[in-house]
């Protein structure tokens, strides 16, 4: 409450007497602090977007310094007609198809935004999806060990195959961004009751304890990954989850920093019968 004392004075500038108001300010106190928090947010909303902007154009420009370079040395080497190098070639393609890459990404998480990201539902086949987001990771593996385990029979789901491989592709392209090059990455898939479980396994750097449910926020990125030691805009997980949901499947991790992740896509099987998502870690 706020009190107000105000005294009466009399006509020969003595004390009569006084009015006092008992003001209840719970209401105004509330508003207050509804306001101050809606401030708060806001400013942190503007720091998380600033701080992108500087990553976004980073990770942007990175790979064209290069890529002209490239294509100088091309066109240096044309003009005095001597023999073009292909590996001139594929390295400028590497670095625009990593552009697209991170390109496709911002698209997607704004259609995302939007509720605009279309998928396509078709029966298909989880095992087939793998091998060939294994594939498509063929020119990154480096000196990573990649294990590979799945079931005999073809695992059969309903879902955006297309969709589906960009989900597998991120998380094989983060076990291998994030771990030392001379490691092991493990892929397994199996059958689990009414689901399809993909496990991608490193060992890597780890997430901290205290940042594994956020990391599939938009924009997010763990404290232990700085954008100068590992590239990236923190929408690979965002989007993937996205998918994964939109499929009644679910995605989860688990992580011990210094020793590496595991992250887990459970995806109903063609042949479920009204699967319920299963709450995450449940199966690992
Ligand atoms: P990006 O890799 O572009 O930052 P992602 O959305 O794919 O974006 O990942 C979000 C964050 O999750 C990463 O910045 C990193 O902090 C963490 N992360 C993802 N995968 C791994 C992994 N295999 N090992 C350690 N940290 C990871």
């Amino acid at each position: 409450v706020r009190v107000h004392l105000a005294p009466c004075i009399g006509e020969h500038g003595e004390v009569e007497g006084g009015v006092g108001i008992v003001e209840d300010i719970t209401e105004q106190r509330h508003a207050e602090s509804e306001r101050t928090r809606l401030l708060r947010e806001a400013q942190e909303a503007i720091r998380v977007r600033d701080d992108f902007l500087t990553i976004a154009s980073h990770e942007l420009k990175t790979p064209l310094t290069p890529l002209s370079l490239r294509l100088a040395g091309l066109e240096r080497r044309l003009e005095r007609q001597e023999p073009v190098d292909p590996a001139l070639l594929r390295h400028a393609r590497q670095h625009l198809m990593r552009l697209t890459a991170l390109i496709n990404d911002l698209l997607d998480a704004s259609r995302i935004e939007a509720g605009r990201l279309a998928l396509h539902f078709e029966p298909t086949r989880m095992d087939m999806i793998v091998e060939r987001a294994l594939g498509s990771m063929d020119a990154e593996r480096g000196q990573h060990r990649v294990d590979y385990s799945h079931p005999e029979e073809p695992v059969r789901i309903r879902g955006d195959t297309f969709r589906l491989e960009q989900v597998i592709a991120n998380l094989l392209e983060n076990a291998l961004k994030y771990s030392p090059d001379i490691s092991t990455v493990r892929v397994a898939l199996e059958v689990r009751g009414e689901f399809a479980l993909l496990t991608v396994s490193d060992e890597g750097i780890g997430i901290p304890k205290d940042q594994q449910e956020q990391l599939f926020e938009r924009y997010f990125r763990a404290r232990n990954v700085s954008i100068t030691s590992y590239g990236g805009l923190g929408l690979g997980l965002y989007i993937s989850r996205d998918i994964v949901e939109r499929h009644g499947g679910r995605i989860w991790v688990e992580s011990e920093l210094g020793r590496g992740s595991t992250f887990y896509v459970a995806l109903p099987l063609l042949s479920a019968v009204n699967p319920t998502p299963p709450e995450p870690h449940a199966l690992s």
